[in-house]
């Protein structure tokens, strides 16, 4: 992390998990154990349906509160799509975009990916863009290239001025859900690379405080040491933000340097 430049933001994914009286529930003891949070922006990205919910139960907190997913046109004939200025409009903050389970199950490319960053950014939102290699293809040596395509496709047209609200998480496939996050040293190389594609973009300041999270089995054993690589700005966490203490724990250690 290097506060002193980019935020610092610890997101929970909650995938398709919880119910709405499960998220007040969540909500209630994650309030009673979170501090002011200065050192960093926290966010929820829960289910649609649940962001009601979220919102109300988090509205007297600094708790964000995210999508998981969303449309890239604005309105139309998408039976059951929900778009951008519709979670705009109820109060979302952040919404993630091109998650691997999405580009999986959901058939979402690069192209796609784009498309929903710029509904995103249009609508106001901050896109959380997901970007990462499967095994396969880090056994192949592709990591690099991989990454740097989806990094730029996914940007493509996206202006400086609107890179302000981009953040981007590194999420290798092969640590999602597995329990076998990446090595401290792997996260923060492909971050530092990331941050590269986007200096060669857009320039060093633009780069310099692009927020850039490490997804990808984090918990409250490995938080500390992944938080403290430089390039690496916070984390993007599915199973353990569905648990309030394992998700304060991590909050907790994103609590260091200056
Ligand atoms: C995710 O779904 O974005 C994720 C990182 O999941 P997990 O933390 O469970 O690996």
């Amino acid at each position: 992390m290097n506060r002193k430049y980019r935020k610092t933001i610890i997101s929970g994914n909650w995938k398709m998990n919880k119910t709405a009286s499960q998220t007040k529930a969540f909500a209630e003891e994650l309030k009673t154990i979170l501090p002011k949070t200065k050192w960093c922006e926290v966010v929820l990205c829960v289910p649609y349906v649940n962001i009601p919910a979220a919102l109300k139960a988090f509205r007297d907190t600094r708790v964000a509160i995210g999508a998981e997913n969303l449309h890239a046109e604005s309105s139309g004939a998408f039976t059951g799509e929900v778009s951008a200025d519709m979670l705009k409009d109820l109060g979302v903050k952040y919404v993630i975009v091109g998650h691997s389970e999405r580009r999986w199950y959901g058939g979402e490319d690069d192209l796609a990916v784009n498309r929903k960053v710029h509904a995103a950014l249009s609508a106001g939102l901050h896109p959380i863009v997901c970007v990462g290699e499967s095994l396969e293809q880090r056994n192949l040596g592709v990591t690099g290239e991989l990454i740097a395509l989806q990094v730029k496709t996914a940007l493509s047209g996206v202006p400086a001025d609107r890179m302000r609200r981009v953040v981007i998480a590194y999420e290798p496939i092969w640590a999602i859900g597995t329990g076998e996050n990446a090595r401290a040293e792997q996260a923060n190389e492909v971050c530092q690379s990331i941050r590269t594609v986007v200096r060669k973009l857009y320039g060093a300041r633009v780069a310099r405080s692009v927020t850039i999270l490490y997804g990808g089995s984090m918990n409250e054993q490995n938080a500390y040491e992944l938080l403290a690589q430089p390039d690496v700005d916070g984390g993007l966490i599915g199973a353990a933000s569905l648990d309030a203490e394992p998700f304060m724990a991590i909050i907790n250690a994103s609590n260091q340097g200056e």
